[in-house]
């Protein structure tokens, strides 16, 4: 299994609960922090009560369980940049938490052309379960941080994609998703190819077709802006590249 172990905080205030964890740099103080960063695909654990069943073992170390290497590079550019981070702790097989509820694959049935077993026949109150459990404490945590650090006129989301899709290779290295927020994604874009990164726009997901579901909620809770990073993940699961990546982004958020 993958670990994340190469890096992690070493000061500051680091709460973990059952749904999420929630990562304070002291320098930050809310007050000063440009951004908050979230990763809503943080993790692929099986909190008590679940377990990854014969049938969904295939899934488990893949982007249907979580995004390979987003909990590494949000940790370490929250470090960077004195920013809070909302990281998840389970599974997004269990629930979703960059979807909407009304979204078809909140609770996701099928992966990699099969049935997801975990997720075959539930019942509304077992949904209702898990939003109760992970998803509502999730998107609290986001709206509370981001209330509470007034400082930070971005929500920055931190997620990965395969290097392969339907057996295409995808030539983009990192991308750029954003809805409302096209001078921040330009200018994020703009920092990256300037490294000599290949930076695709809205590409292969779109901010504008409700893809980066977290982060355009509590900005629009919070009149801020959104914008959500996608890192190629035969790329982000490399120390290397992401102690080379995390500068270039924080340039984007220069502390104050
Ligand atoms: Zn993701």
């Amino acid at each position: 299994m993958l670990t994340e172990t190469d890096w992690a905080p070493k000061r500051g205030e680091h709460q973990v609960f059952d749904s999420h964890e929630v990562w304070r740099p002291p320098a930050a103080e809310g007050a000063s922090a440009p951004v908050v960063l979230t990763c809503e695909h943080a993790s692929q654990r099986m909190p008590e009560g679940f377990e990854w069943l014969a049938a969904d073992r295939h899934l488990r170390g893949t982007h249907w369980a979580f995004d390979l290497g987003a909990r590494a590079i949000t940790l370490r550019l929250a470090a960077h940049t004195g920013a809070p981070a909302v990281l998840s702790r389970f599974s997004r097989l269990i629930v979703d938490p960059n979807r909407g509820l009304d979204s078809d694959t909140l609770f996701r049935t099928r992966a990699e052309g099969h049935p997801v077993t975990m997720n075959g026949d539930l019942s509304d109150a077992e949904r209702e379960a898990r939003l109760e459990r992970f998803y509502h404490p999730y998107h609290r945590a986001v709206s509370e941080v981001v209330r509470d650090t007034p400082s930070a006129p971005v929500i920055f989301a931190i997620h990965t994609f395969t290097p392969l899709y339907e057996g295409d290779p995808r030539a983009m290295e990192v991308a750029v998703l954003f809805d409302q927020a096209d001078d921040l994604a330009q200018r994020l874009g703009q920092d990256m190819e300037d490294a000599g990164l290949k930076v695709a726009y809205n590409d292969p997901y779109s901010g504008k077709a409700g893809m980066m579901y977290a982060v355009e909620r509590h900005a629009l809770e919070y009149g801020r802006e959104a914008v959500e990073l996608e890192v190629r993940q035969d790329l982000s699961v490399d120390p290397e590249f992401r102690r080379k990546l995390v500068p270039i982004l924080a340039r984007l958020f220069p502390r104050t």
